[in-house]
């Protein structure tokens, strides 16, 4: 199996919580820009051995709904030529409440989306206006109702839990709320403030408080609690999906299956060798630069020794409700997860559940995942 990533770095305006590498961009940079990729992708075609066709294709971002369905359409018929898409090949798409319109978004399904994740973050106006996120409630619904009649019938809800001044009653009732939408998959973030941002500096300067961590364990606790008995399977950290609605192009991560990347600031993963992760630099003059010289923009990252990849396979499948199963690594690497991690395991032990077949992380040890993995790295 593999995956295509394919990054859109623009966004209508910058939000004050965001680090992501994303630039406010008119028509003819986007214009540019996707004959770029355009580019890239020829250029990678080109230098790979043929694969199988692609099983997931995510255009994230930034704010990908930015694209026309022109755009769109131009990304997936080049895919399709160079790579080939299979039968039923999940295509995401994340987009934003207030640049989406019915045309479009039917437009966006004759292209080959199937999927649409909306960034919905919060759904109360005065929450909206303080994360900076130039959309409101109101339009959250009206885009719900018309990615329903465009026909979608999978769609991501994102929400944002530990933001500032948020109680967990008022969290509660944006849930009820949110279920009411009936979203085939919910991710949540908790809010984070991240070095460089207009948060982090108003944090700083004792503007805004962050959630301590008894309140985000709380939210946490209570945005599983009724997520789960809704009907969802809390399949990963932060993702909640009906059945047989999770996300295929995330699972692909987090079981470090090849997923190729186009796009500046994307990252990649191969899985040759013990695995080779690229990253392509957050630059657009470079990005073009090498494009137009037709060198690929993207630089090697981290290529895995058999040691390190068997840890990230134990880390990355402890994301998910699957957990690692003892089977499938001893057919990876010729050897038993408990006697590769012995000491690991003796110290994880409290936080660890060890069933016959595989080990997982229970609900609170996600709370704490990155503590717990560090033991790994
Ligand atoms: S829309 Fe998303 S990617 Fe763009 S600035 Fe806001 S949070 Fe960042």
């Amino acid at each position: 199996m593999s995956s295509l990533y394919l990054h859109i770095p623009f966004c209508r305006s910058k939000c004050p919580y965001c680090d992501f590498y994303s630039q406010v961009a008119d028509e003819s940079q986007l214009d540019d820009y996707i004959d770029l990729l355009d580019a890239e992708l020829q250029l990678q075609a080109g230098r790979r051995p043929a694969t199988e066709p692609l099983e997931t294709i995510f255009f994230g971002g930034g704010t990908p709904s930015l694209l026309s369905e022109r755009q769109v359409a131009q990304l997936l018929n080049r895919a399709n030529q160079q790579f080939g898409l299979a039968r039923d090949c999940e295509i995401s798409l994340e987009a934003n409440p207030g640049t989406l319109t019915g045309d479009t978004l039917k437009e966006y399904r004759s292209a080959g989306i199937n999927r649409i994740s909306l960034g919905v973050q919060a759904l109360d106006n005065t929450q909206l206006e303080q994360l900076g996120r130039g959309h409101t409630v109101e339009e959250t619904r009206a885009a719900i109702a018309m990615i329903r009649q465009a026909g979608f019938d999978n769609l991501n809800l994102d929400l944002m839990f530990a933001r500032p001044n948020l109680k967990t009653c008022d969290l509660e009732s944006e849930l009820t709320t949110l279920l009411s939408y009936g979203p085939e998959h919910v991710s949540l973030y908790g809010l984070s403030y991240e070095e460089g941002t207009e948060f982090f500096s108003r944090l700083q300067r004792g503007k805004l408080r962050e959630a301590d961590e008894a309140l985000y364990r709380e939210q946490y606790l209570l945005l599983h609690h009724k997520l789960t008995q809704a009907g969802f399977e809390h399949y990963e950290i932060s993702n909640f999906a009906r059945p047989d609605r999770r996300c295929r192009h995330n699972m692909s991560y987090w079981q470090r299956r090849t997923c190729l990347a186009a796009g500046c600031g994307a990252h990649s993963f191969e899985q040759r060798d013990w695995g080779i992760r690229r990253a392509v630099p957050a630059d657009l003059d470079r990005y073009r630069r090498c494009l137009k010289n037709h060198r690929s923009p993207a630089e090697t990252l981290e290529t895995f020794t058999r040691q390190q990849a068997m840890a990230e396979t134990v880390y990355l499948a402890l994301r998910t409700a699957d957990g690692l199963n003892y089977e499938r690594f001893y057919q990876q690497f010729n050897q038993h997860p408990q006697q590769v991690f012995a000491a690991q395991i003796d110290r994880l032990a409290p936080h660890l559940l060890i069933h016959t077949d595989r080990w997982t992380f229970s609900i609170d040890s996600w709370l704490i995942y990155d503590h717990l993995i560090s033991h790994f790295l």
